[in-house]
């Protein structure tokens, strides 16, 4: 499959040059050439197929014959190697749990299926070298670290703002060691990022072969769409319209929402739902995209002003104005909007919710209003003990601690502080 730069004053590329890659040389964001949709009988079937054949056989033409048959089957098997529970919260109303992996959050599958990519590029030519350089503000660094733990050939080095994330995450961050490195860097989140950009523009690193792994990247952002897959085949015997309402923050999620559709899965409706960071609902109201710097809430994994991947969306809607109006819908809610939920749909429900997908909640709450026959699933993205200072805040009880994370506890932090660009560059230049 070849990928064309959404900025188009670049080449297109194979599939793995745009894996490797990351960016487009003229930093626009790659995407597929064609997109065909999954045929009529794979929808009647679907509920016969396995997860993994789903996620198969929808992943499969974004590769094309750059992966072959059996070692695609094997990263996706071993991508899904955990549970994605649909929980009934309320009548009509679906939580799909996406935090079951091995760092609790939904950017697992994104992290898990990439760096099993690059690892078997890397199998392909044993010289390949690569360099993934992440800032973190939180979930990105830990799924990535996780996931890309022994991938031969690939060095991982994480950024993130000292004493600014949760003790857990600086964890996920810090213990595993081999080909993982961690910097914390004295500043802020912005702070990690304007590094990492340096970084990538400073022709004496090139020899590293920098990439990123965020959702930019199309291994990270592609698979995600499985999920939205497994939702629709649980309650496809119901026989109502689907609305479905993701947390928002830089859109690659709900992204790979509109592309699933785009391929055939019947959906509804999509409902972005953000925090006070309001770029994409303002932009609805007034069709004119106006970024603004990204403010600090309760949800921070979506504190981003100008989020990446929404270009992709007006890409897939051909930037059509009706088409956004009748299948997609974007709300911002406040922090004490998200408090408020987390405690009243524990208060009805007994359900534990996070601040995320609490703000997803909202989304679909304030969608389903308009649509009375619709059945309702919302994307719960990290497990509340991620956000357990929060959530145990307002619930006033403690959270329960899965078995991922008291490994954890155990284990020693080790990480090297840096405080300006100067000493990320000497870092860089004495990995192996
Ligand atoms: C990253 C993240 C999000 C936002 O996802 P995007 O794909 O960037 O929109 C939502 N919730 C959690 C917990 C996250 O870590």
């Amino acid at each position: 499959m070849e990928y064309y730069s959404l900025h188009r004053k670049s080449p297109s590329v194979t599939f793995r040059n745009a894996v490797i890659q990351g960016l487009a040389p003229d930093k626009g964001l790659y995407f597929p050439k064609s997109i065909t949709p999954l045929g009529r009988h794979f929808f009647e079937d679907i509920e016969q197929l396995t997860d993994e054949e789903i996620a198969f056989q929808a992943i499969r033409q974004f590769v094309g014959d750059e992966i072959p048959e059996a070692e695609l089957r094997n990263i996706v098997s071993e991508t899904l190697s955990f549970p994605f529970p649909l929980v009934e919260v309320g009548k009509n109303v679906f939580s799909l749990e996406l935090f079951h992996g091995p760092t609790l959050a939904f950017k697992d599958v994104g992290a898990r299926f990439m760096a099993r990519c690059v690892g078997y590029f890397n199998r392909a030519d044993p010289h390949a070298r690569n360099t993934v350089l992440v800032a973190t503000s939180g979930d990105t660094g830990g799924a990535v670290a996780s996931g890309f733990l022994n991938v031969p050939g690939v060095e991982i080095v994480i950024l993130y703002p000292d004493g600014k994330v949760s003790d857990i995450q600086e964890r996920q961050l810090t213990t595993y060691g081999r080909n993982i490195s961690a910097l914390r860097v004295d500043g802020v989140f912005d702070d990690c990022q304007a590094m990492v950009k340096a970084a990538f523009l400073d022709p004496d690193l090139a020899h590293l072969n920098l990439t990123s792994a965020n959702s930019i990247n199309v291994a990270r952002w592609l698979p995600q769409m499985f999920y939205f897959f497994f939702a629709y085949k649980r309650l496809k015997s119901l026989g109502r319209p689907l609305v479905v309402s993701c947390p928002s923050g830089n859109f690659g999620n709900i992204c790979a929402g509109v592309l699933a559709k785009k391929l055939g899965l019947p959906i509804a409706h999509f409902v972005a739902s953000t925090n006070a960071n309001d770029t994409v609902p303002r932009f609805l109201k007034s069709w004119e995209y106006d970024p603004k710097p990204s403010v600090e809430t309760l949800s921070n994994a979506m504190d981003v002003g100008n989020p990446s991947n929404f270009i992709r969306i007006r890409e897939l809607y051909g930037d059509d104005k009706s088409k956004f109006d009748t299948e997609f819908s974007s709300y911002p809610f406040s922090d004490e909007e998200t408090s408020d939920a987390i405690q009243i749909i524990f208060e009805r429900f007994g359900y534990v919710l996070e601040p995320h997908g609490a703000v997803a909640y909202l989304g679909l709450q304030k969608e389903l209003a308009r649509f009375p026959d619709a059945v309702g699933i919302f994307l719960e993205t990290a497990h509340p003990v991620k956000f357990r200072e929060i959530a145990e805040k307002i619930l006033s009880f403690p959270i329960e601690v899965p078995a991922q994370i008291e490994e954890l506890m155990r284990l020693k932090k080790v990480s090297s502080r840096i405080g300006d660009y100067g000493q990320l560059k000497s870092f860089l230049l004495k990995q192996k």
